[in-house]
């Protein structure tokens, strides 16, 4: 374990934590049973079970439990959102909003929609990564039937203003979508105060297994409708069939009670770190911070640097620690990231660019090695630069 490079992408996921593991294990043994299977004990210690994860699932944002629809995971729980708004909601009208900085598992649902006829109008973000009020406020039409911003970024960490934009999509009665997979139990969320009427949800950005999420939908003021995308034998109240896998599931719901139990002094523990890290880095010349300074997750600091090559950078970083460039979740590609072109950056800045996902178990000692390596390799790239 020690010779591996440290974990520092835990934007992208995060190891399971040993507490949601031993939840989880006599799910795939002892109660095994079909949670829709009515008839004996074994469907019934299933139910149970799920019936508990989404007890705390709702309750961890103001929700009622029949307003959890279990999915593989946010990417599914956005399509779902997003698709399922506009094949209801088409006849009222066509044009969706939604942000420049969002996951590709929205915009590309969007893009998909576009396809099909609907306009998408993409707000851009102000430089600290946050979307303008007004801009949404002038987006919005007669026949706009779906925002969807994110409640925190997965580069940059930046919050949108979720009870602001929640304010103005309720008064224009329009629904209101928000992908919370990296901010779920990590920051406050009420749907109620904060007047979210979908929202999507992860477990492995949590501490959580992979292969497991959920959408909060709406049920009373107003009601939501959404067109199930995947059909079958009618769970989920009708909303996404397919049997629910319950170990996954009771994963989830561990993952969310652990994490709201420790949230406070989780946050306060990563906003130091965060703080020490930047605090050394910011000495270099040439850093810039990427995303609004406080208004972002406590665990991430994302930075590009001026005056050296990104893969160069990422390279040198490599051996020492595992972390992404901005490009991270389309890291197959070779574009920049959408994410920091649309703070303003250039390509090529955009390229050199880090992002540290600090994690729960990502301790002082490592942040402090990382700091020190980061700042040795940046002074190393920059003189070969200059001897060039
Ligand atoms: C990770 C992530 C997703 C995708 O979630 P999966 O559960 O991996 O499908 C969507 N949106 C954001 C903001 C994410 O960080």
């Amino acid at each position: 374990m020690s010779n591996r490079p440290i974990y520092l992408d835990n934007h992208a996921t995060t190891p399971v934590d040993e507490r949601v593991l031993a939840a989880m294990l006599p799910y795939f043994t002892e109660h095994f049973g079909n949670p829709s299977s009515i008839g004996h004990v074994y469907g019934w210690e299933a139910e149970a079970a799920i019936k508990k994860s989404r007890e705390i699932l709702a309750e961890a944002i103001n929700a009622t439990p029949e307003e959890i629809v279990f999915t593989s995971g946010a990417t599914e729980a956005n399509n779902l959102a997003i698709k399922g708004v506009a094949e209801a909601y088409f006849q009222k009208g066509q044009h969706i909003i939604t942000v420049a900085t969002e996951h590709n598992a929205v915009l590309d649902p969007c893009k998909y929609l576009q396809t099909l006829g609907f306009e998408i109008t993409i707000l851009p973000v102000q430089q600290d990564g946050i979307i303008n009020l007004s801009e949404l406020e002038k987006a919005l039409r007669s026949d706009t039937i779906l925002v969807s911003v994110m409640a925190a970024n997965n580069e940059i960490g930046v919050l949108q203003p979720l009870a602001e934009i929640g304010a103005i999509c309720r008064e224009r009665d329009v629904i209101f979508h928000s992908d919370a997979a990296q901010a779920i139990a990590k920051i406050p969320l009420d749907v109620q105060a904060m007047k979210i009427d979908l929202m999507s949800l992860t477990a492995h950005k949590l501490y959580g297994p992979k292969g497991v999420g959920a959408l909060y939908v709406r049920r009373r003021n107003p009601r939501v409708q959404i067109a199930p995308q995947q059909h079958g034998g009618g769970h989920e109240r009708g909303m996404r069939s397919g049997t629910l896998y319950t170990p996954q599931i009771v994963g989830f719901g561990k993952a969310v009670e652990i994490a709201l139990q420790e949230q406070a002094t989780e946050t306060q523990r990563l906003t130091q770190l965060r703080q020490s890290l930047w605090k050394e880095l910011s000495q270099l010349e040439g850093i810039h911070l990427n995303g609004h300074p406080t208004q972002r997750l406590a665990g991430n600091l994302n930075i590009s640097v001026e005056g050296v090559d990104g893969a160069a950078l990422l390279l040198g970083l490599q051996p020492v620690m595992a972390i992404s460039s901005g490009a991270a979740c389309s890291s197959a590609t070779t574009a920049p990231s959408h994410v920091l072109t649309a703070l303003g950056h250039s390509e090529k800045l955009a390229y050199a660019s880090i992002r540290f996902g600090i994690g729960r178990f990502n301790t002082a000692e490592e942040i402090d090695r990382v700091a020190q390596h980061t700042i040795a390799t940046i002074g190393s790239l920059r003189k070969q630069a200059m001897m060039v």
